[in-house]
């Protein structure tokens, strides 16, 4: 069950507590796009978005997108936020995305994975051995491989919070 725990928990990318990741000796952030940056309704980076990376740019952070979804959605996407990306990710493998990020030079102990999947990003990043922050989903509206995972998630964390290990809306860092 360990490996469906996040080490943090947020509401979403907007109440993270960047300065905090710093401290922890985080420098590489790995951000999922559906429902983490953006509706699945939104094909292009909202104002809010725009500038919490430049913010988190400015923090030094080194930044990229790793999706699920195809290249023609999360190009876009990066090429307005500024950043590096990885489409087609099949998270929770974590083998092609693993590569993808240590051949930045940065340590394992240095990179955290953002997302609001818990079989998805989560998964994929403890596969990794990375910090994983899981936030809530941004909208109800999902893609159809995710919406049925979701349903498998909900199931997960019934038994998750039956033995104390996750309970949804509690937030932590
Ligand atoms: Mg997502």
């Amino acid at each position: 069950m360990e490996k469906y725990v996040p080490d943090l928990y947020q509401k979403n990318i907007y109440s993270i507590k960047y300065e905090n990741l710093v401290r922890r000796g985080i420098k590489f952030l790995v951000f999922d796009l559906d429902n983490t940056i953006a509706l699945i309704t939104e094909k292009h980076a909202s104002e809010d978005a725009i500038k919490v990376f430049k913010k988190l740019k400015e923090m030094n952070f080194k930044i990229m997108i790793a999706s699920n979804s195809l290249s023609t959605r999360v190009k876009v996407f990066a090429k307005e936020l500024g950043i590096d990306y990885m489409s087609n990710c099949r998270k929770p493998k974590a083998k092609e995305l693993e590569k993808f990020i240590l051949s930045s030079g940065y340590k394992l102990s240095e990179i955290a994975i953002i997302g609001d999947s818990m079989l998805d990003d989560v998964v994929c990043g403890n596969r990794i051995g990375i910090t994983t922050i899981l936030t809530d989903q941004l909208g109800k509206k999902e893609f159809l491989p995710a919406y049925f995972k979701r349903q498998k998630e909900k199931k997960i964390q019934k038994k998750l919070r039956d033995h104390n290990l996750f309970t949804k809306g509690r937030y932590y860092e």
